[in-house]
């Protein structure tokens, strides 16, 4: 009764280790402050609960508008961008899903459990877009979809905008997943509001609220309006309406100093990196900073978390042999990570 298809799924995998550092998931390490979570209180106090949520999320809605400088009818929410990606397997076109790897598995998941074929095309030595081989392959199997995380998770650059435009342009549609936008400043925005084939997702997951599982898609209003019709109605809870919306608006400035000192961080902690023997580090314009060791990646995972910080293994992506992966957190839990780094590699020397 179960397709093979689904059977052959394996459970998405997350970090649970327990640890003192935790710098595996790309959240944002700053507390909220607690004049904001006062705030939230009362907001949380006040709201009928007992039921149903706006379906529109109308309130939030215009927050987020302002918020990411656009209009209402141009957003669409999910529980999470991980929701939309679904939604977007399910809307946009019926061939092919091409996705450059190694990316955010997210992708490749949905158009699995969609039955729709993935085309998915490794990464040049820079991990730039591989556009000749890329061209060839949806060429052969017809592609009408294509993801790409800009910045990419888990490697940190930025694809070239020109192979994006190219692949566009044989009539993919096109999402541009800005997961990391605030780290990045880099974003397909305008083509997002002017053109019918490409979107861009943002999320509030990456800047302080991953437990809220609030996603944002950015289209002209027409394909919004479009993908807004396979949303489940109640998608976004009222709790998440309610505190999402605290945060965008009386806690931007919150947001916007911690974003600040992460990007700091990442260029110290980067910096540090490359002085370390034996490491391979690559420059990220997101929160998290992808390297390499001489060594096999589950092993310097479990000396690191011996050693109390949790990091990510990426080694099961393709392409990524004895890579791991860290989120830039606080430069206290940075520095932590920066000796357990350096101690593990030294004891496996
Ligand atoms: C973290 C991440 C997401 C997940 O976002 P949610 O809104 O938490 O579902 C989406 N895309 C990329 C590339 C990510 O790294």
């Amino acid at each position: 009764m179960i397709p093979d298809r689904i059977r052959k799924l394996k459970p998405y995998k997350t970090e649970t280790s327990r640890a003192r550092v935790r710098l595996s998931s790309n959240e944002l390490p700053y507390e909220i402050p607690r004049w904001l979570r006062e705030r939230i209180k009362e907001e949380i106090a006040r709201t009928p609960f007992e039921r149903y949520p706006d379906p529109t999320a109308g309130e939030l809605k215009k927050a987020l508008a302002d918020f990411f400088g656009v209009g209402e009818e141009n957003l669409v929410l999910g529980n999470g961008s991980d929701e939309i990606i679904y939604y977007l397997s399910i809307v946009a076109g019926e061939g092919g899903v091409y996705i450059p790897v190694p990316t955010f598995p997210m992708y490749e998941i949905s158009a699995e459990v969609l039955g729709r074929p993935k085309v998915t095309v490794m990464v040049d030595r820079n991990f730039d877009i591989d556009l000749q081989e890329t061209l060839r392959r949806i060429e052969e199997i017809p592609c009408s979809l294509a993801y790409f995380s800009y910045p990419n998770n888990p490697t940190g650059n930025l694809f070239s905008r020109d192979k994006i435009a190219s692949i566009r342009e044989r009539g993919l549609f096109t999402v541009v997943d800005e997961a990391y936008y605030h780290y990045s400043g880099e974003t397909f925005l305008g083509d997002a509001l002017s053109r019918d084939d490409t979107v861009v997702l943002r999320t509030l997951s990456k800047i302080g609220m991953a437990g809220l599982r609030v996603g944002v898609l950015i289209a002209r209003e027409d394909v919004a309006r479009e993908i807004d019709k396979v949303r489940l109605p109640f998608n976004v809870t009222y709790p998440s309406q309610v505190i999402a919306k605290v945060m965008v608006t009386e806690g931007r400035e919150f947001i916007e100093e911690s974003v600040r000192k992460v990007v700091a961080e990442r260029e110290r902690v980067f910096h540090e990196m490359r002085n370390l023997e034996g490491v391979e580090v690559f420059p990220s314009a997101a929160n998290f900073i992808l390297f390499r060791t001489p060594y096999p990646a589950d092993l310097v995972h479990s000396k690191i978390l011996e050693k109390g910080v949790l990091i990510r293994d990426m080694s099961y992506l393709p392409g990524l042999d004895r890579c791991l992966r860290v989120s830039v957190g606080k430069p206290e839990e940075n520095d932590a990570f920066l000796e357990a780094l350096y101690r593990s590699i030294r004891d496996l020397g």
